[in-house]
């Protein structure tokens, strides 16, 4: 279409036809591509913990554990069968949310409110950590459905707790700037300028081993993203490595 308008300028017409077919054509190849990826990624990620159940059980049925490791070993085998089932149950929740367009079962919910019980519930983790978490602000009402209200607090307040260090600080703040906003502050370790436009990827994390060593899939942002989108919402991340993470929800 476009070489058919650059030879007769009588086609000038179809011009924003077909850039609008050019823009629907980009967005159909990156969703087949991302689709790829993350097929690709799936069996990785569930081969990777996989692997190790298998071999640590081969090791046990040949009698080759050696001396005093049984223990270890058990370990090795429990928390690699709970990094899976934690893989499962983002995966499965992502395919959930991915066909959840609509947000027909929207009622009036406080913010605020919802957020204090995420804190208290999330409290005991803040302490195993010695992190402070607190929850504040005006109360502001929005249109949502509770689970996934709670859902997307409770992800943002647990990596500001996991990307924390001891001693530090979680701020949850709900205030009004043209509609309802929810902050999550946190003076832990920062994600880096050049990645974190990436971190709402599916399976990415700044730091594999870190995330694995705590349990994270690489999944909890991208769900979060999920949420935002089905609000309506914007979220947006501001962050300096070695100095913490904001991530801000505009409703
Ligand atoms: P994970 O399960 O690994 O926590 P997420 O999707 O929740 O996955 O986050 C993706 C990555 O973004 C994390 O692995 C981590 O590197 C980084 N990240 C997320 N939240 C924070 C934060 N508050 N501070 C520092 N890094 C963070």
């Amino acid at each position: 279409l476009e070489d058919s308008i650059g030879l007769d300028p009588g086609y000038k017409e179809l011009i924003p036809f077909a850039n609008k077919i050019r823009s629907q054509h980009e967005k159909i190849i990156m969703a087949a591509k991302s689709r790829q990826d993350f097929t690709a990624n799936v069996s990785h990620e569930l081969k990777t913990p996989l692997t190790a159940i298998s071999g640590y059980a081969e090791l046990i049925e040949n009698k080759m554990v050696p001396a005093n490791q049984e223990v270890y070993f058990a370990k090795q085998i429990r928390e690699n069968a709970n990094r899976l089932l934690n893989l499962i149950n983002d995966i499965i929740r992502l395919s959930e949310l991915d066909h959840t367009k609509i947000h027909s079962d929207f009622v009036s919910l406080h913010l605020l409110e919802e957020a204090k019980e995420v804190c208290s519930t999330l409290q005991i983790n803040a302490q195993k950590k010695n992190v402070s978490l607190v929850c504040y602000g005006s109360d502001e009402v929005i249109l949502s459905n509770k689970e996934l209200l709670k859902e997307l607090i409770s992800n943002l307040v647990q990596n500001a707790i996991q990307y924390n260090n001891e001693n530090g600080k979680v701020v949850v703040h709900i205030y009004n700037e043209n509609g309802a906003v929810l902050s999550v502050k946190d003076n832990g370790i920062g994600i880096p300028k050049n990645v974190q436009n990436r971190v709402f990827e599916r399976f990415y994390r700044v730091d594999k081993s870190r995330s694995r060593q705590t349990g994270g899939t690489g999944l909890g942002l991208a769900i979060v993203k999920h949420i935002v989108e089905i609000h309506d919402a914007h979220i947006e991340l501001i962050s300096e490595e070695g100095k913490g993470c904001e991530i801000i929800v505009r409703f």
